[in-house]
This record gives C-alpha cells, structure tokens and sequence, in this order.
C-alpha cells in the first residue's frame, strides 16, 4: 500500500465517522450518556438522583423525575391550569412557533413548561412548580403564567407552603409583550402569599437565567441554589463584552451568587434538597402557627418571621 492509498483510506474512515455521529434524538433514546470520565450508563446515573458519582455534576432532570425523586410516583398530584390562546401574533421565524409548540409538547409530554403539583414534606402540605428547560428552554409565556397563578392560588387556598425549582433562558420572544407581562403576573401571585405570610421558597436549578431571575425567581423567603447551579440574568458573554474584563472561572453560578451577591442563601446537593427544605418549613410553620391553626388573620409573630425570611 503506497502513502497516496493510505491518505485516501484515512479521509474515508473520516467521513464516515461525520456520517455516523450521533443526533440529539440518537442520544436521547439511547441508554447511555456522558460525563467527565466518558460514556456513563443513564441508568447508573439515575440511581445516584442523575448526579455523576465522579465529578458531582448535576445533570439535567425533568419536572416530572424530580417530583418523583422528592415525593415519590404516587406522592404528588397534578394542578391543572387554563389553556390561554397558544400563538396570537402568529409568529413564524426559521419555524413556525405553533410547530414549535408541538413538538416541545411531544418531547416533553407536557402541556406547558411548567408543571405543578400538591404534595407533602414532612407531613406538610406544599404547592409546589418546577420548570422544564426542554420545553423551548423552559421560556415563561401566557400558558407558563397561568400555571404558576394556578399553583400560587393552590397554594393561597389551602393556606400552605410553595416552592418554585427554576430553570429557564427568560421569557419566550414569540408572544413578545405578553410574555413580559407574565412576569408582573407571577410577582402579583408571590406578593399574594406574602400578604397571607405563607413561605416562598425557591429552588435554583440550572440554568436560572433572563426575566425569571428578574421576577419570581428572585422574590423567594429562602433561595436554595442546588449544586453548580447557572444563575444569572444576562449570559456571560454579554456581560464580558460590556465590562471589557475577563470574568471569573465560576462567575454566574449559585456558588458565586451565595458568595458575592447574597441572593442564594444556601447551596445543597439534589439529594439535600427535600430534607432541607423540610427542616426550613418545620422551623418556618413552628413559629408561623397562624398558617395552620388561624384563618386570615396576621401575628405579630407571623409578620416579623416574614420580615426576617425576606
Ligand atoms: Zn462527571
């Protein structure tokens, strides 16, 4: 074999290479994944909550996993919300955005990008919603709003808890002004439960990021990042270029935030999560016994320990 057969054979081996590479389908049906030490079985990191045992990276887990992981499958109970009108401007970019809408309801087999849900901890009723990413990267518009309303009325009613795990590039650009809008809406809801001294507590998952760090994300009593979290508004690369400075290897993550700007008060593993909140209710609905015992009245108790949470 001369050296011109052997260059040949090698750009063959190449292209088919190319050819044979793995689409974002092909991985998501397929049993394995990837981490810091290469090809990781799905199912091994399933056991481990979908944290890597080697580097503790926290990998992505939908809406309905994590309340499976928290609650368990038969602990939690779905909240159902409106169904506002889908697509008002019509919008079409490379894609129509109604397309896009049944598709990211296929892949996710959810109705919206949030899904919320009635459960317990601690044998304490709690509302809680968590965001899924894989649904147009978790965007905020009418149908997402609704939901939250949905929960945080939930919530009011039953005069308990509620808990947010968010996960979101900010609010969907194809409903424009009324996705924007969805942010003075949820806020409205949050103030809500204030007023009634209810706990707001909000679970920062990657990535936290736009209009919903700006709005609900950040209106929390306590804000738990989970480990290695992004939390952030706008991206790193937008905020290099405007400082003109090289910015820190960890710059913009809830470790970051915990340590510099205070707006995450604690960080824990996934596994953590449940327990923690758990001992800060028990802490929180101890002193706050108005919640559970009075109906629509205030405590001079319930008011401070509201003041002192925020
Ligand atoms: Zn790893």
């Amino acid at each position: 074999m001369n050296w011109i057969t052997k260059i040949i054979k090698a750009g063959e081996k190449i292209k088919t290479a190319i050819r044979e590479r793995s689409t974002k389908a092909d991985i998501a049906n397929s049993d394995w994944t990837s981490c810091c030490r290469g090809p990781i079985l799905k199912k091994d990191l399933e056991a481990n909550l979908w944290v890597c045992p080697d580097c503790n990276k926290h990998h992505y887990i939908s809406p309905t996993n994590r309340f499976n992981l928290m609650f368990g499958k038969d602990g939690w109970k779905k909240i159902e919300s409106p169904h506002p009108p889908p697509d008002p401007y019509k919008w079409v970019d490379t894609k129509k955005y109604i397309d896009r809408l049944k598709d990211a309801k296929k892949i996710t087999g959810q109705d919206n990008a949030i899904l919320s849900c009635e459960a317990k901890i601690n044998n304490i009723d709690v509302v809680v919603s968590a965001v899924d990413f894989k649904f147009i990267g978790g965007s905020i518009s009418m149908a997402e709003g609704e939901n939250v309303l949905a929960a945080v009325q939930t919530a009011l009613n039953k005069k308990c808890p509620y808990i947010f795990v968010s996960a979101s590039g900010g609010m969907r650009m194809m409903t424009n002004i009324l996705s924007l809008m969805q942010m003075t809406r949820m806020t409205v809801g949050i103030n809500a439960l204030r007023e009634q001294n209810l706990p707001y507590i909000v679970v920062a998952t990657s990535p936290t990021t736009g209009g919903l760090t700006a709005s609900i994300a950040s209106l929390s009593d306590i804000c738990i990042g989970e480990t290695g979290a992004t939390w952030a508004f706008a991206g790193r690369r937008i905020v290099e270029n405007t400082e003109k400075s090289q910015l820190p290897e960890n710059f913009q993550t809830v470790e970051w935030a915990k340590d510099k700007g205070g707006q995450i008060d604690l960080i824990c593993d996934r596994k953590d999560i449940h327990p923690t909140i758990g001992t800060l209710l028990s802490i929180l609905l101890k002193k706050n016994s108005d919640i559970s015992t009075e109906e629509n009245e205030t405590s001079e108790n319930s008011q401070s320990l509201t003041r002192e949470a925020s």
